[in-house]
């Protein structure tokens, strides 16, 4: 066992001490977990009512209680995280949880505006849809939760998630958690809520339900069509391939330690990660230098990166999941490197057609494609980016190679020189989410996703000018 695995035991040993001396109740509403879809819609319905009763002040203070919460817990649902999927770094699911607890707006995110002119006042403001169907992946099983939450609150709505049934037990821990932070800061019961049970079925419920306003799916692109074509208001938040461009201009050592630092994150299983880097022919061997320079990334022999790509592409051409989100130590172990501890990512390189390429790997196994100029690494990047909209990242000086690169790909999030993930706020500016719609083009989520314009007219009056 390595000293993580060891921190990680004994913090959910600690919890499960702790949570079989808790009260869990016989009836599953007391902590926001219901049996059935139903029953947690149902509920849902009642406290989304008295929601919209209380003042903005109050939903304010509910979600304060869920930030602190969360940042108070952090600890522990981290490490269940880690434990029950298998997937990330403990101390990356840490900040992951900081990220989303203190970086998620709340209701400033959803202030009215108003207008006056000769004819009067126009006010518009964003109102709740009401109870929202939250599906979540097993990447982000805190994360995602903690930013639908906060956010969907925030709008005044209730919501009922269905998990990933791969990650149930921190899915209802988490929604326990925040449960408990709402009705503790004089919130309904039943605002957030989950059931014990999560799976296809209950989803398919969940998606099907009459009460269900709006569909909100973060995950692959099967779940985002499914709540698409549902025939409901729906934000999908879908897969991502990000590239990582670099061109002659890029200060190449900074590039380095910026897409390593990127792609190693949680073992690479954010959407928004690095997936692949195009880099121009002439500074090729320098940046996978001072890659290997930051000690933190392997370079892969051409031997070893064969071995690699069949291990952990299956032969019907898919990722094969038993390594998604593992330590770079595990994955290279099976091909009998044994890699120091220090150690975050394998790099390695790929020609244009390598799977791991097109593939979204969500593990640290980093291809590295050479190309002539930056026309082709413009091009390239959008051909892999495969028109998901999601993120993709350049590393150049030149501002009009940064542009020309924006405008091409289209995507969420373009980050210019620095890792994938100051793009959801982590060491960059703005807000953060787990749910980034780039299907839908809401973007990075927040309240105002959540809700529905409204517009109120006084004719003639209100003006004081
Ligand atoms: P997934 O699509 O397998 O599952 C996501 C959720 O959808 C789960 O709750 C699952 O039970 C449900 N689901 C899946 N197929 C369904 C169907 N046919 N009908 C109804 N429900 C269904 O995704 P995952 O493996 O849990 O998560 C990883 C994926 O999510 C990656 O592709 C990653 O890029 C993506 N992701 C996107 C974002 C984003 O913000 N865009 C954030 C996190 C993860």
């Amino acid at each position: 066992m390595t000293v993580n695995e060891d921190l990680i035991a004994g913090i959910v040993e600690k919890i499960f001490i702790e949570l079989s001396k808790e009260d869990r109740s016989d009836q599953p509403s007391a902590n926001g977990l219901y049996n059935t879809i139903d029953e947690a819609v149902g509920s849902a319905v009642e406290a989304q009512k008295k929601l919209i009763t209380m003042s903005l002040e109050d939903r304010d203070k509910i979600i304060v209680s869920i930030r602190q919460v969360i940042l108070a817990n952090n600890e522990e649902i981290s490490a269940l995280a880690i434990q029950e999927t298998k997937y990330g770094r403990y101390e990356d699911k840490i900040k992951e949880n900081i990220l989303c607890a203190t970086k998620t707006p709340g209701t400033e995110d959803i202030h009215p505006e108003a207008k006056t002119g000769d004819n009067g006042l126009m006010l518009l403001e964003y109102a709740p849809v009401g109870v929202i169907g939250a599906l979540t992946p097993i990447t982000n099983p805190t994360g995602t939760f903690i930013c639908n939450s906060i956010g969907m609150i925030a709008a005044g709505n209730a919501v009922v998630f269905n998990p990933h049934p791969s990650a149930k037990k921190t899915s209802a821990r988490t929604i326990e958690l925040i449960h408990k932070a709402i009705v503790d800061a004089g919130g309904p019961h039943g605002l957030v809520s989950s059931i014990v049970d999560p799976d296809l079925d209950s989803a398919k419920q969940l998606i099907k339900h009459p009460k269900i306003n709006m569909l909100v799916a973060t995950g692959g692109k099967p779940v985002v069509n499914v709540v698409l074509s549902s025939g409901k208001k729906a934000i999908g938040a879908g897969s991502g391939n990000p590239p990582a461009l670099v061109d002659e201009t890029a200060h190449i050592r900074k590039a380095a330690e910026s897409i390593i630092n990127g792609a190693s994150i949680n073992n690479n299983i954010f959407c928004t990660c690095e997936k692949e880097v195009i880099v121009v022919e002439e500074i090729a061997e320098a940046l996978i230098k001072f890659m290997q320079e930051t000690g933190r990334a392997y370079l892969l022999s051409p031997d070893e990166a064969e071995k690699i790509t069949n291990l952990v592409v299956k032969s019907d051409g898919k990722i094969n999941i038993d390594y998604i989100g593992k330590d770079v130590q595990v994955i290279l172990k099976e091909i009998g490197i044994d890699l120091n501890e220090k150690y975050r990512i394998a790099i390695f390189n790929a020609s244009k057609n390598h799977p791991l390429v097109w593939l979204e790997q969500m593990m640290p196994i980093l291809p590295i494609v050479r190309v002539k100029d930056v026309q082709e690494a413009i091009h390239f990047g959008v051909e892999v980016e495969q028109g998901n909209r999601h993120t993709a990242i350049m590393h150049s000086t030149n501002v009009d190679n940064l542009t020309a690169f924006a405008r091409a790909i289209q995507t969420t999030i373009f980050v210019k020189n620095g890792p994938a993930y100051a793009g959801i706020g982590l060491g960059g500016e703005g807000h953060t989410s787990f749910t980034i719609a780039g299907p839908t083009g809401e973007g990075l989520t927040s309240a105002r996703s959540f809700t529905r314009q409204r517009r109120c007219i006084l004719v003639e009056g209100f003006r004081i000018i």
